[in-house]
């Protein structure tokens, strides 16, 4: 038989669910809309749709052209273009009442621009319907095709977010069809395009990796001009995916966001239960603080 870790008690915690958060369920089905909070069974779901006012909408499809070993994402030939799924996600930004929005996509990588333009029209109606709200982009590397990055930097994220997920050495064990230098790439001409614009990462922390490979990617994401760093526990999805390592105690994550604040990050989230998206809102600030 194999052997899994034992489940340490700081992830233990309680789904909380009320009814409020049973509607929303709800509307994203009748919208035909897909929450990461959902698909992932995101533990954080009722302190973000509830207390702070934020979500993860992933667009272009709930199936991906990859198949990444720790994303819980169904991989296959992705449904057809949707071009109304931007107005039913500023609709539903707009019924959530959302003070910022993370959008995200799958990898579409059977389309031209890799659903740059539709990502971009998602920010555009956001902004016409919610000109409060703050907008995140979480894109995929867009196969690295720079055109498409323009495509989505000119139409104006609040912060722009692409994740390296682990570090170097693991990167084609965890996320075959990504690489880590194309993901380094594309954060830094993000930042070229438009200077004034945050950007983020995320590492997933549990995978295998050492303390000094840790280190060594936050100083390959300043050198890239990264600003904001998120750290958080991988969880295993299911059995099919890729198993936790080790799980990091939150002392641990203490030290390690100290790390990433004397390597210069303007902010960085760091804890077991930190996803790409916790806290966003927060960044937002701190970024405009920079
Ligand atoms: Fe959704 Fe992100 Fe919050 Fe999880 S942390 S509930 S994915 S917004
Ligand atoms: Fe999941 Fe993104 Fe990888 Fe697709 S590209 S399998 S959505 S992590």
């Amino acid at each position: 038989t194999e052997e899994y870790l034992r489940k340490p008690d700081w992830l233990k915690i309680k789904l909380n669910t009320n009814k409020n958060y049973t509607g929303l369920k709800q509307m994203m089905r009748s919208e035909n809309l897909h929450t990461v909070c959902e698909e992932a069974k995101c533990p954080n779901i009722h302190e973000c749709w509830g207390t702070r006012r934020t979500a993860t909408f992933m667009i272009l499809g709930a199936v991906c052209t990859r198949a990444c070993r720790f994303c819980a994402v169904k991989t296959g030939l992705p449904s057809e273009l949707d071009w109304q799924e931007p107005e039913r996600v500023a609709d539903s930004v707009q019924k959530m009442n959302l003070k910022h929005v993370v959008i995200t996509m799958v990898a579409r990588d059977d389309l031209k621009d890799g659903g740059a333009s539709v990502m971009a029209e998602t920010i555009r109606a956001i902004r016409r319907k919610n000109p409060f709200t703050t907008v995140e982009v979480l894109p995929s590397d867009l196969a690295g095709n720079y055109d498409s990055l323009y495509t989505l930097m000119d139409a104006k994220p609040d912060i722009l977010n692409h994740n390296i997920e682990t570090v170097r050495r693991l990167t084609p064990r965890v996320r075959a069809r990504a690489k880590y230098d194309r993901s380094l790439e594309f954060l830094k001409r993000a930042k070229e395009m438009q200077p004034d614009i945050p950007t983020k990462s995320s590492i997933m922390v549990g995978l295998g990796e050492t303390k000094e490979e840790l280190i060594e990617a936050m100083d390959d994401l300043r050198a890239n001009d990264v600003d904001i760093l998120t750290l958080g526990q991988y969880l295993q999805p299911s059995k099919k995916h890729i198993k936790v390592q080790k799980y990091y105690h939150p002392d641990e994550f203490q030290e390690l966001k100290e790390i990433a604040m004397s390597k210069g990050f303007s902010h960085c989230e760091a804890g077991p239960l930190v996803r790409s998206s916790y806290h966003a809102d927060e960044q937002v600030n701190a970024a405009a603080q920079v």
